[in-house]
């Protein structure tokens, strides 16, 4: 296989073919053998190290520069970007039009601790155009087991802050700023408004009533999760099809207690924070509001099930005699 070049037509028609050796200038106008236009020259073996090494030098400027908006709309997808997201553009349905409206999207995080780890971290991976990360606590000894972006350096940090800094290192083609103080009542509102999505992995009951509360009024959809033992419950809620976490109340035991005073397995919050960065990017992505949904996931029987999530008409929140 020595010589021969691999080569991505893409946008075009996202083929791959073979091709032999040619110059640089030859291969720069060599056409796809499958839908004729021109084939992108940088996937050839000596194009992809070159654009590597482009990749590592621009993004020591891009990190170091200060942002001001999402990645502006832009086409085609610049070339390292396209490198970048290479992998996740091989899929059929993902095409670069896409990917640059995942650019345009602004997730709210509120909490990183478990869960907010992993969501963040693939959300970033993804291309989420601006991530706003909010946490009032300090990293400690005990979050690193599970809090994946956290290393020993990092006790003491605000977790906010400190997961800032490590994904803007994962992905320097967005935006990722930090809150690193509890959030009240009058700025989750603001928060939540600007939010094109919201994901709760704060780990009590309060903050997440209060998101349900907030997103009900606001009509905003978000994704929650819980997790304590071996036990973890993930929901979407789409005020336009009615139900909120409020209509759980009643259900036991949705709404388990926090890990602190029952522990938690390790791997479970992870798995849980996966889920959401998953469910969020077929949000965001897809464009299609989904119906409001609970998954409850035993981790002893290795299974997920999921139930549809009907409103309350008692309920408090969004019920006929609610006050919102
Ligand atoms: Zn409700």
């Amino acid at each position: 296989m020595s010589g021969i070049f691999r080569r991505w037509c893409k946008p075009a028609c996202a083929a791959w073919r073979w091709f032999p050796p040619l110059s640089p200038r030859r291969n720069r106008k060599k056409r796809c053998s499958n839908c004729s236009n021109i084939a992108m020259p940088y996937n050839c073996r000596r194009g992809l190290n070159a654009m590597a090494t482009k990749l590592t030098t621009s993004a020591k400027l891009i990190t170091s520069a200060n942002h001001s908006s999402p990645a502006a709309l832009q086409s085609p997808l610049p070339d390292q970007q396209f490198l970048y997201y290479s992998r996740q553009l091989l899929l059929p349905d993902w095409s670069e039009q896409r990917q640059l409206q995942l650019q345009q999207k602004k997730v709210l995080i509120v909490g990183m601790g478990g869960l907010g780890c992993p969501a963040a971290t693939y959300l970033a991976g993804a291309g989420v155009g601006w991530l706003l990360l909010a946490d009032g606590d300090k990293v400690e000894l005990s979050n690193l087991p599970r809090q994946t972006l956290f290393r020993v350096s990092d006790i003491g940090l605000n977790k906010a802050e400190a997961a800032a800094a490590t994904l803007q290192q994962l992905n320097p083609f967005i935006r990722i700023d930090a809150l690193s103080q509890m959030l009240d009542e009058a700025e989750l509102v603001r928060r939540i408004a600007w939010a094109d999505l919201v994901l709760d992995c704060s780990d009590n009951l309060a903050t997440k009533l209060a998101i349900n509360r907030i997103c009900q009024q606001q009509q905003r959809c978000w994704l929650g999760a819980s997790a304590s033992g071996y036990q973890g419950y993930s929901w979407l809620i789409n005020p336009a099809s009615g139900g909120c976490l409020e209509c759980l109340g009643h259900q036991q035991p949705l709404l388990p207690g926090g890990c602190l005073q029952q522990g938690v397995y390790t791997p479970l919050v992870g798995q849980l924070g996966l889920q959401l960065a998953s469910m969020a990017l077929q949000q965001l992505a897809n464009g299609r509001r989904r119906r409001s949904f609970v998954q409850i996931y035993q981790h002893h029987q290795q299974q997920f099930s999921q139930c549809q999530l009907l409103a309350d008409p008692q309920c408090k929140c969004c019920g006929v005699t609610a006050d919102v």
